[in-house]
């Protein structure tokens, strides 16, 4: 079974047209992104952006040179996860690991490849008060990455499914591999660290659990904006994300009230990045 739709699969373009052209418009959208389409529909048809404060992606950037942009933001939703993102081509290929990354080459971290997201993107750190991805989003690492071989066409090892890049963020840095599965799922890569002087045992997500942009955590960034934004609809009720979001609004309320009360509440947001 093909791991992706090609165009002799795409039946209904190919009985309304007749005879569809590999790379036609017809072929399935931005979810399997191909070299042929960078496309946001996919971002913007899932969002509602008189209601969401994320970027709408109007202002792409060109690439310069072989240093790009990368960024993890940290997202508690129905579940937490870490969103994984490379710049190319003006916006962020994206994917969503479940546990984060790992420094640790024995481990392979499940990467869910989900829609391309706008270059601007990557700077955002914030609440999202309703629909998807609701909740709250923390600018974890950034930096800039490279292909391990700029000889190779990105497009191609995308394709392959088998993509080797350096990191230079503030956590994670070195040699990285994201290579696809060959399970059904085509959006199903793993996200794996390779051997060198930048892997090793330390627990990151553990051990580096703060913003690269404020310094705070999840607590920080919802007290900053509403801490009873989710009054009557939490993103999450049961499991772990449930009980993060009891805490962390708890937390907030009590941050916020130190604030408006001229206290400092907690200890000023660590700064420190390791
Ligand atoms: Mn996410």
């Amino acid at each position: 079974m093909p791991k992706r739709a090609s165009p002799t699969t795409s039946t209904t373009s190919v009985r309304a047209s007749g005879h569809a052209k590999p790379g036609s418009p017809a072929r399935t959208p931005s979810r399997t992104p191909s070299r042929s389409s960078r496309s946001l529909a996919t971002y913007h048809a899932k969002r509602d952006f008189t209601a969401s404060p994320e970027p709408t992606g109007d202002f792409a950037k060109r690439a310069s040179g072989k240093q790009r942009f990368f960024c993890v933001q940290k997202h508690l939703a129905s579940h937490l996860h870490y969103d994984f993102r490379l710049e190319h081509r003006g916006v962020l290929l994206s994917w969503a690991v479940p546990k984060g990354p790992s420094l640790n080459p024995r481990d392979k971290r499940l990467a869910m490849m989900v829609e391309d997201h706008p270059f601007d993107y990557g700077e955002f750190e914030g609440v999202i008060p309703s629909g998807y991805g609701a909740g709250i989003v923390m600018l974890w690492d950034r930096g800039t990455w490279q292909a391990e071989s700029e000889a190779e066409d990105l497009d191609v090892a995308l394709e392959r499914g088998e993509l080797k890049f350096r990191l230079d963020g503030f956590k994670l840095k070195g040699s990285w591999v994201l290579v696809r599965t060959k399970r059904d799922d085509a959006r199903s890569w793993l996200l794996i660290k390779h051997r060198d002087e930048w892997a090793g045992d330390v627990d990151i997500v553990a051990f580096a659990p703060l913003s690269v942009k404020s310094g705070g955590d999840f607590a920080h960034i919802l007290a900053a904006d509403d801490p009873d934004v989710w009054h009557s609809d939490r993103p999450a009720r049961g499991g772990l994300a449930g009980s993060m979001f009891s805490s962390i609004i708890a937390e907030a309320a009590k941050l916020k009230l130190a604030r408006a009360e001229g206290r400092p509440g907690r200890a000023r947001p660590l700064t420190r990045r390791r």
